[in-house]
């Protein structure tokens, strides 16, 4: 069986996997992002760890997938200047872990990996064509067309929470107006709930504070029956409904995959979402496509980075 190490980047922790190409996780460390030199020797240091228990004559790993969230350079394996992690600059990621290991190595953005990873071992496991949406503070999203992360001319496909849904809206953390990430992300719940909630709000009391309101706080009100906490999350699962009908009604996929925090409140997101997903799509496009909770939970992120070496060459 041959194995494949995963590193999943993220702004606060880095994961380092090692797992089988069915999917299956043999090892995981995790550990907090720190400067990049930190950062990397920590991570050379468990993957060599890793190796060494697993398969010390690095006959049967295939390579090294790293998944991180961008802008990144994917053709020449660079990582630019993420926001929030300042001592990462122009790090070319491909270079550094191929040469410390002599194993290939892919890298992509988050997004575009777990999209990846929910077709060959999620919810997208028997389609060839989906779209992927993670909803959490942000919303990113992935496209599969015939079983491959589909990239575009300057790699910025699948970008869909900087879609605009609503011009001249609020405002969104890449300095657009009205995009669907300013309107429907976990921010975006909070955000509606601190300027909407009354002195007596549910809300208000399970959070303590106003500027402490965050969307796990609307939706446990939501859960309990809480009328404007309700209409919060169908507000936001309607902006999201306006671009998932665009996505069915320019792509025509099989199916629709909807992950990240926003989205584990199940019916409260999807009930609204798909009820105006159905009435504003074609008929026949809404009919051939599944819209459906993302499968992998918590593992998307290292079974992200592992897809990456198993994608079609
Ligand atoms: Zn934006």
């Amino acid at each position: 069986m041959p194995y494949i190490i995963g590193i999943d980047i993220g702004g606060t922790k880095t994961s380092i996997s090692l797992g089988s190409s069915q999917g299956k996780i043999l090892a995981k460390e995790v550990f907090a992002t720190g400067s990049l030199k930190t950062t990397l020797s920590q991570a050379k240091g468990v993957i060599r760890a890793f190796l060494s228990r697993y398969d010390k004559g690095l006959k049967r790993t295939k390579g090294i997938g790293i998944s991180c969230a961008g802008p990144l350079d994917l053709k020449k394996g660079i990582l630019y200047n993420p926001p929030n992690m300042p001592t990462w600059r122009n790090v070319p990621l491909k270079k550094i872990f191929a040469q410390s290991f002599n194993l290939p190595v892919a890298l992509d953005n988050d997004a575009n990996a777990a999209a990846l990873a929910e077709k060959l071992f999620g919810a997208g496991k028997k389609v060839d064509n989906l779209f992927y949406y993670t909803v959490s503070t942000g919303i990113g999203g992935g496209l599969i067309l015939n079983g491959e992360i589909y990239h575009g001319a300057s790699f910025d496909a699948g970008e869909i929470g900087h879609t605009v849904i609503m011009p001249g809206g609020p405002k969104c953390g890449c300095g657009k107006r009205g995009c669907l990430e300013a309107l429907a992300s976990g921010t975006a719940i909070a955000r509606m709930a601190r300027e909407k909630a009354a002195k007596n709000s549910p809300i208000l009391r399970l959070a303590g504070k106003r500027k402490d309101i965050d969307a796990g706080h609307v939706a446990c009100a939501a859960e309990a029956g809480d009328r404007l906490a309700r209409e919060i999350y169908a507000r936001a699962a309607f902006y999201l409904a306006i671009s998932v009908t665009n996505v069915i009604q320019v792509l025509n996929p099989e199916m629709i995959v909807i992950g990240g925090g926003v989205s584990k409140t199940g019916p409260l997101l999807f009930k609204p979402l798909i009820k105006s997903v159905r009435a504003f799509a074609w008929k026949r496009p809404y009919r051939s496509c599944k819209i459906l909770p993302a499968k992998l939970k918590d593992k998307v992120g290292d079974l992200g980075a592992i897809s990456l070496i198993l994608k079609k060459s």
